[in-house]
């Protein structure tokens, strides 16, 4: 079976074995020396030498830590939204009271710094910019070096959905201004989902000093005090913390620089495959994500049956979401993936559109 879908992804077998361990006291030194490990080693991959915490969540309460630490109810917040997963930082932050003005982009395109930049301007002051780096519902890779110069100026807090970006794609967080970084285990990292993770600059943490909104499980100034003494707050979900070291183990050894070309070369690989065969790209081709395929396939083509009869050969690719349902499929090409994994699935594809395009 192939799962080609933008997380979870495919674990390799040393991850595998890694997760069958017995259980450790999460109290006791063995703990300590393995939360302290990981985080250590997780901490270059986001471009950061902040603190980083681990928490025992999927994505999305990852993305709910990062607002309720560093916003009050009512504070103005600017959501930059190319897609589902923008739409979704928005909702959280006006479920918590936040002021919410959102900068919507059309499906397909990714965020124009300049238009940032005026909206931070015209309708400022904002508290904080939510971006999402790679919109995985659409297949676009913000450009978040650009974006970071262009709310550097406002002094808003840039709070940064990197859920499927970091890992497979470059994010140098502490020079492009990024103060809060979230990704979840599931995505580029080769481990099950289970695990998010959370970076604070120092100006989320003086954030922290004065927002308001509720907070308990999340709040991450106990998990940063935990963590100085090798713990977490609540029990941790040790198993993927065990497939996690190993995974960073594999992911340092190809080394940093090798990982994102292997995802470029993938991603370009993924692209000229699907166009070959007829199929369109939703994304904009110059910012097309390097984790995430977003095919808009001919017209009529039956989308559903695409998708069931690429099951049947042991390929599962993803719908689309929301009103992109029925109407593109996603192939995630991101963690565990290697060359011959994009040839299979593009074989398959070869084999099966003919029977389900329009007539
Ligand atoms: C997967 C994903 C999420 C949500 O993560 P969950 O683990 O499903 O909660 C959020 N944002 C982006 C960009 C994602 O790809």
């Amino acid at each position: 079976m192939q799962l080609r879908i933008p997380g979870p992804t495919p674990l390799p077998e040393a991850v595998r074995e890694a997760l069958s361990r017995d259980m450790i006291n999460h109290r006791g030194p063995e703990f300590a020396a393995l939360i302290r490990d990981v985080t250590a080693r997780l901490k270059p991959w986001f471009g950061t030498t902040n603190d980083l915490l681990i928490l025992t969540s999927s994505g999305t309460g990852g993305l709910e830590a990062a607002v309720v630490n560093t916003l009050s109810p009512g504070d103005r917040v600017l959501a930059v939204t190319v897609g589902a997963f923008g739409n979704r930082f928005a909702e959280i932050a006006e479920a918590f009271g936040a002021a919410v003005t959102r900068l919507r982009v059309p499906e397909g395109q990714a965020a124009d710094p300049r238009a940032i930049a005026r909206a931070l301007e015209e309708q400022g002051p904002f508290k904080a910019v939510l971006v999402t780096h790679n919109e995985t519902s659409t297949g676009v890779t913000n450009d978040l070096a650009a974006i970071g110069e262009a709310v550097r100026p406002s002094g808003a807090l840039l709070v940064v959905d990197a859920v499927s970006a970091v890992g497979s794609i470059e994010m140098r967080a502490d020079a492009w201004g990024v103060d809060v970084v979230v990704s979840g285990s599931q995505k580029g990292w080769m481990v099950p989902p289970g695990l998010a993770f959370v970076t604070m600059s120092p100006r989320a943490w003086q954030a922290y000093e004065t927002a308001r909104m509720p907070r308990f499980y999340w709040d991450l100034r106990k998990s940063q005090q935990t963590l100085e003494k090798g713990q977490t707050p609540a029990t941790p979900a040790i198993s993927i913390l065990y497939g996690l070291r190993v995974a960073l183990d594999m992911l340092d050894a190809e080394g940093m620089a090798q990982v994102f070309e292997r995802h470029a070369r993938l991603a370009r690989m993924t692209r000229e495959g699907v166009k070959r065969l007829g199929q369109g790209l939703l994304a904009d081709e110059a910012r097309a994500s390097n984790t995430v395929t977003a095919v808009m396939p001919p017209p009529g083509t039956d989308v559903k049956q695409l998708l069931a009869r690429l099951n049947e050969r042991g390929i599962v690719l993803a719908s689309g979401q929301g009103a992109l349902s029925g109407k593109i499929y996603r192939i995630g090409h991101l963690g565990y993936v290697s060359e011959a994994d994009v040839r299979e699935v593009l074989v398959a594809l070869e084999a099966v559109l003919p029977a389900v395009a329009a007539r």
